[in-house]
């Protein structure tokens, strides 16, 4: 797959916004451009293209499934030299979230992951090592249907399978 930024003299660590912003704000239209999808599919979920949903959408959707922190993504947007707050960071992929483009994967300890693979899954997150990843279906078996309380249905069950290294012995 041709990087359609690459193919614009940009790279990830040099001028990712530079790129968006002309290709969000022009009305040219390539077909095959990954940014240019990327566009139509925030307007089919409901949000304008703005640049910086056009930049965080970027990092976010142009590699494959990613599981990320708004931190980790904060970082990422800097590095493209992006000029975006954490509470902008925040507000996008909340918005993203309530869109159905991506889900939140709370953790238990205090820390978010937000996840690009919207479908049912469960996961796996190593503690101590910052570092969650998808769960095979065959890891994690539920036997039964959970029951709701009254009043509620049940939407969804995602299972954290926390995991410790084995230390060897030597
Ligand atoms: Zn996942």
């Amino acid at each position: 797959m041709t990087d359609p930024l690459a193919a614009l003299g940009y790279n990830a660590r040099t001028d990712v916004y530079g790129a968006i912003k002309r290709l969000a704000s022009s009305g040219e239209t390539q077909s095959g451009c990954l940014v240019q999808k990327l566009k139509a599919r925030l307007i089919e979920a409901g949000l304008r293209p703005t640049q910086q949903r056009m930049l965080l959408g970027w990092l976010l959707f142009s590699r494959s499934h990613r599981h990320v922190s708004a931190e980790d993504l904060y970082d990422e947007a800097t590095r493209a030299r992006a000029h975006l707050s954490l509470a902008t960071v925040y507000n996008t992929l909340r918005q993203f979230s309530e869109a159905s483009l991506i889900r939140q994967v709370p953790t238990g300890g205090g820390k978010t992951y937000f996840d690009t693979n919207v479908g049912e899954h469960h996961h796996y997150l190593a503690e101590g090592e910052d570092r969650m990843w998808d769960a095979p279906a065959e890891a994690v078996e539920i036997a039964g249907k959970p029951v709701a309380p009254p009043g509620y249905e049940v939407v969804g069950v995602d299972v954290v399978v926390r995991l410790r290294r084995i230390e060897a012995d030597s």
